[in-house]
């Protein structure tokens, strides 16, 4: 029978949470009466996800498992997945229940209804510290400021997406996986659902505000060249006003006659414009070493064995 559902799931040291999501998502499915198939990809898990993945599979064979060869991360355990998925419409989700599988009774409606990508977007963000929701805020500030895509704020990777938008998704090579611009990027119908987040059911999230930094800068090279043309103006702006000030100590000199300058202000210009220099080497160095990762074309992953496929 065709699949009109995938639900796609990253997997990573989640065994805590699995009995709990199947439980959950079967019911969910079960009364929508949609054919459905769950892609579970395992991104190198360190405890007995796998195994317990495998138990689920056995007991129902619409679970399917993709064992990824390690861990690559969030954003390409997804790609994975998507790429396995046979569905009408595909809906990633976490696995620790933060995103509420009863949302997809909504989700899958608004697609009936003719949209092409239904985003969850939360009204709370519950268990999170003020700190986590600061940063959030600054980091959707920043990114639609220098972005020319709207990425929407406060929506996570739950959404669900036609079979049209994903095949536009994977047409995009990019190794760069940043999946919340490349949902929004592509385009088509997109209309927004409203949740509460829930607080972790079990185990540690795996981002900490050094890789929460990364993927930030992640985001905003991967959307956004502002950064690396932002210099031009800076430059343009000091170099004015240093030829006005060149113009007054000139002005200055023929008048006045030859004094001693300040030793404190050639040191500040001497630092302040080493230091912006330095900057802008490092913006774009972080964009020079994305490309090189670009050009390397190497595969998104690889995987080991699968689980309920032909
Ligand atoms: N995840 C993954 N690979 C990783 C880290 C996380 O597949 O290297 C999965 C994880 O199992 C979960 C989802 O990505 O299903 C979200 O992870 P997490 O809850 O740690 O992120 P947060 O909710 O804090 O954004
Ligand atoms: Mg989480």
């Amino acid at each position: 029978m065709a699949v009109t559902l995938s639900i796609v799931i990253p997997i990573y040291n989640e065994q805590g949470n699995l009995q709990m999501l199947f439980a959950r998502l079967e019911r969910i499915l079960a009364e929508l009466g949609l054919a459905y198939e769950i892609i579970c990809v395992n991104d190198g898990s360190r405890d007995n996800s796998l195994e317990e993945l495998v138990l689920h599979h056995l007991k129902n064979p619409t679970i399917k498992v993709v064992n990824l060869s390690r861990n690559f991360g969030k954003e390409i355990a997804m790609s994975a997945g998507i790429d396995h998925a046979t569905g009408q419409a595909i809906i990633p989700i976490d696995a620790d229940l933060q995103d509420p599988p009863e949302l997809i009774g909504e989700l899958v409606t608004q697609w009936q209804a003719g949209h092409d990508v239904v985003y969850a977007t939360r009204r709370s963000r519950q268990g999170e510290t003020w700190l986590k929701r600061f940063t959030a805020q600054a980091f959707y500030n920043t990114i639609t400021r220098l972005s020319p895509v709207d990425i929407p704020a406060n929506t996570g990777d739950f959404r669900l997406m036609d079979r049209r938008v994903v095949e536009a998704i994977k047409q995009m090579p990019e190794r760069t996986r940043f999946m919340k611009g490349m949902f929004t990027w592509v385009g088509y119908r997109q209309t927004a659902v409203f949740f509460d987040r829930d607080p972790r059911l079990s185990g540690e999230s795996t981002w900490n505000y050094w890789k929460l930094w990364n993927f930030a800068l992640d985001g905003i090279t991967s959307f956004s060249t502002v950064p690396l043309k932002v210099w031009l103006y800076l430059g343009c702006s000091v170099s004015l006003v240093a030829l006005l000030y060149a113009l007054f100590l000139f002005g200055r000199t023929l008048i006045f006659g030859v004094d001693v300058p300040g030793y404190t202000s050639l040191m500040v210009a001497v630092l302040f414009f080493g230091g912006v220099q330095l900057i802008t080497l490092g913006v774009i160095g972080e964009y020079l070493g994305r490309v090189y990762e670009e050009v390397k074309g190497r595969p998104l992953y690889f995987v080991r064995d699968t689980f309920g496929f032909e």
